[in-house]
């Protein structure tokens, strides 16, 4: 099957599990999943799974990240927060749905890596950082949404206060290794928070601080299955 087949295939998936949103479903179509994926996974690269990036980490599968990106309502005026870099998809994926997305990652080479991709697919609205993801970004705060795609154990409340009125703030919370709450937070215009929860997914954990030098330049680029 060629490329394109397989692509078409995987856009048929996702709308009969119901993302209906067609600006998330040709953003799908025209970010190449493949530049994502590392090379012994290149013939997987549009079937709806999570693929190992190196660092224990993973590129979400395709259906969470159209999931998710539906759920989080975004169109072309909004300044959006992403936490969890990765392999930079779910980036792409936004950028093209955003007027400008800020993303950070805690694995440099990962973010670094994301960068080029981000650069080579021309995807200029887009700026990258290597941070710690709970502190959020304040300098460019307040952001209309937020997307955490690493697993919590509460909602970060300083990402919570880094969104606007009328924001909202979607975060995997639980533990690794056990289905997590797909959480939607909105901020209404009084500053009040409003909960739902969407569904359960299986994220890897949101870790704080940076790597130790050692550990992110000598970790094993092995995968979690
Ligand atoms: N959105 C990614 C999914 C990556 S998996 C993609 O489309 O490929 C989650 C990522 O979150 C991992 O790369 C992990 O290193 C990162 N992460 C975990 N805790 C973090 C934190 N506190 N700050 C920033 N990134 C974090």
């Amino acid at each position: 099957m060629t490329t394109a087949a397989r692509k078409i295939r995987l856009v048929m998936e996702l709308r009969r599990s119901g993302i209906n949103d067609t600006h998330v479903l040709s953003a799908i179509e025209r970010i190449p999943r493949e530049a994502f994926v590392p090379e012994a996974f290149q013939d997987q690269a549009y079937e709806n799974r999570a693929l190992p990036i190196g660092f224990g980490q993973t590129l979400s599968q395709p259906g969470v990240v159209a999931a998710m990106t539906q759920a989080l309502k975004t169109d072309r005026r909004l300044k959006v927060l992403e936490i969890g870099t990765g392999s930079g998809y779910q980036g792409a994926i936004l950028s093209r749905l955003c007027r400008r997305l800020y993303t950070i990652e805690r694995y440099r080479d990962l973010g670094r890596e994301a960068e080029a991709r981000f650069y080579d697919l021309r995807l200029h609205n887009i700026t990258t950082r290597i941070g710690d993801g709970y502190k959020g970004w304040p300098e460019q705060a307040p952001f209309s949404r937020i997307i955490v795609t690493a697993a919590a154990l509460e909602v970060p409340g300083t990402l919570v206060d880094q969104l606007s009125p009328g924001g909202i703030l979607i975060v995997p919370i639980g533990q690794t290794g056990r289905e997590q709450a797909l959480l939607r937070l909105t901020r209404d215009e009084y500053g009040q928070i409003h909960e739902e929860r969407l569904g359960g997914v299986r994220f890897v954990p949101m870790v704080a601080g940076l790597p130790a030098t050692a550990e992110a330049s000598q970790a094993p680029r092995r995968a979690r299955a």
